[in-house]
Order: C-alpha cells, then sequence, then structure tokens
C-alpha cells in the first residue's frame, strides 16, 4: 500500500531543507503584488485567483469609498504643505464631498451605514484630523510610489505611500473601529513600507497608523506606532519571496487553496465574501447558505479511506 504520510524514524531528518529562501520565479500571473494582494494570498488563495487572475470585480462598499475620499483630501492637504501652500479647510472639505460624491452611485451601502451617515461621518473625521493631528506631521512626500524587485524577476512588489516624514512613514486609516497595537505589529503593510525605506537607504524608525474611528457620535482619533528590526524586514522579504513560489506552483498546477473553513472572511453577508455561494469553498453552489450540498457517494469512496 503507498501512503503519503509516515511517521518520522529517528533515523531520518524531521523535514526537508528549505528551499533558498530568497529564491523567486521569473514571471507570475500577475506584474506586481502589494501588501493588500499579498494580505488576500495569505487569507484565501482561491479568492486572490478570481481577483487578481481571472479579473473578478468585487463590489467597492461605502466605507472604502469613505476611505478614498479621505485619502484623496489628505493627500491634497498634505501635497500642498510641501509645497510651502495652504490648503483651506474649506478647500480640503469640498475636495472629500467631490471625491465621495463621485464614487456613492456605484458603492454598495449597507443598511445601518447609509450614504447619508457616512459622508457625514467622514467629514467630521476629516474636520477632527486636520485640527487635532495634521498640524503635528512634518510631511517630506506623499503618495510615492515605491517599487521593489528580486533580481531576475519579471514582476514586482507596489507600494504607495500615504505620508512620509524624516524618520516615520504614516498611513492614515478611517474606520468603524481603531487599528489595534496587534495589527499595527503584525501589519504587512507596515513591514513592507518600512522595508522599502531601508532597502533605499533611508530607513525609518516607525510606521504610524493613524487611525481614525467613525461613529455616530463623531470622530475619534488615535495614533498607533509599530517597528520593525533588520531581522524582521529579512524574514518579511523572505515571507514576500516564498509567497510568490507558492503563487507560481498554483498557477503550474492550476490548484488553488481555499479559505481556513474557521475565517469569518470565508462567509455570507456584507462582511464575508462575494464569492461565498458559488464557491466550492464556500456553499459550494448551493442556493441557500444554510443549504448541505450532499458529497456522491462514490466520489466519496474514492477520496477517503479509512488508514490501515
Ligand atoms: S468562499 Fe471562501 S474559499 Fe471561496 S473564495 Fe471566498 S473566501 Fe475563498
Amino acid at each position: 500500500m503507498t501512503t503519503a504520510i509516515k511517521p518520522i524514524t529517528a533515523n531520518e531528518p524531521p523535514h526537508r531543507e528549505p528551499a533558498d529562501s530568497l529564491a523567486v520565479p521569473a514571471h507570475l500571473p500577475v506584474s506586481s503584488l502589494s501588501h493588500s494582494s499579498l494580505s488576500l494570498f495569505w487569507r484565501c488563495p482561491e479568492r486572490w485567483r478570481r481577483r487578481y487572475v481571472e479579473r473578478v470585480r468585487e463590489p467597492s462598499g461605502g466605507p472604502a469609498l469613505l476611505g478614498r475620499a479621505l485619502g484623496a483630501a489628505l493627500t491634497a492637504h498634505f501635497a500642498a504643505r510641501i509645497a510651502g501652500q495652504a490648503l483651506s479647510l474649506r478647500d480640503t472639505d469640498d475636495l472629500y464631498l467631490a471625491e465621495f460624491d463621485d464614487g456613492a452611485p456605484t458603492a454598495l451601502f449597507k443598511e445601518r451605514d447609509p450614504v447619508t451617515d457616512l459622508r457625514r461621518q467622514g467629514r467630521q473625521a476629516l474636520v477632527a484630523y486636520l485640527n487635532r493631528v495634521a498640524p503635528s506631521v512634518r510631511p517630506t512626500a506623499v503618495e510615492r510610489r515605491v517599487e521593489l524587485r528580486f533580481g531576475g524577476a519579471e514582476w514586482s512588489v507596489l507600494g504607495y505611500l500615504d505620508v512620509e516624514e524624516a524618520d516615520s512613514v504614516v498611513d492614515i486609516k478611517l474606520r468603524g473601529r481603531h487599528v489595534s497595537q496587534a495589527e499595527a505589529d503584525h501589519s504587512a503593510q507596515a513591514s513592507l513600507y518600512l522595508l522599502a525605506r531601508a532597502l533605499e537607504g533611508r530607513a525609518a524608525r516607525r510606521f504610524a497608523f493613524h487611525s481614525l474611528r467613525r461613529g455616530k457620535r463623531g470622530a475619534d482619533i488615535a495614533v498607533v506606532s509599530t517597528e520593525r528590526s533588520s531581522a524582521q524586514l529579512a524574514a518579511f522579504e523572505r515571507r514576500v519571496a516564498q509567497t510568490a513560489r507558492e503563487i507560481a506552483g498554483c498557477q503550474e498546477s492550476g490548484d488553488w487553496p481555499y479559505a481556513a473553513p474557521e475565517g469569518w472572511w470565508c462567509a455570507g453577508g456584507p462582511m464575508g465574501c462575494p464569492h461565498f455561494r458559488t464557491c466550492p469553498g464556500g456553499t459550494g453552489g448551493a442556493k441557500d447558505p444554510g443549504e448541505v450540498v450532499a458529497m456522491p457517494e462514490r466520489g466519496r469512496r474514492q477520496s477517503l479511506s479509512r488508514a490501515a
């Protein structure tokens, strides 16, 4: 009988030697990776395939639109300051509203987050940020594009740094809850952007999330900072290389793993995955998420057998 798994004997090494940790494939099915595409692949390779290879568009929600509108207004604010000019509060607010109203007709709004509430909450957050936090920021660059490439690779890793200061990188997040310290300490975005600064030869000491929490009672702001050691940056670089090897492997075999079934993101509903009803990793094509899809008896016997 052939078995795919066997007990480890005392004479055998417990695991294979890892591949050269920075070896990467020359080609990927995409021309670039980003912190968000890497994070999506780590959550669910199948969803990554649908979004980046099949290019299935996912509906954009109201909160994402809110973040984009706020980001556009603050980018203009900081860019004006770098140029030695000043954008009035009113002009910045006008930019925010124009961006929000432009995207609103095609965005999806949840019942508990109607368009008028989100629009107002974004304005409150903008004003609070401009009054309380923005004056202490010393911007040197805004929305700067960085591109990293492994030797021999025809794909790259791209990033856009919200705001840079001499010794820090700032990212402004507007959400219904604050960025936690644990999230900041594990953030792929923070690791990637600090790695980019280090590779440019002007390492930043910290990555600061300017976390804006919106709500019915107004906006609340917190600054959550995180740092990375040289060893952590090197480990992140190896992780990106390993992920690229995994993507190339999936592409070659056509076998893209599904999300772990415990993952909250592998679910129906507005917070879940848009493919949940059609993906075999979700309801497997059942019309109702509660409906159980029966596994064919023959298929079950063929795919599983009792271990001898
Ligand atoms: S339903 Fe689950 S397994 Fe399928 S793409 Fe979505 S997250 Fe991945």
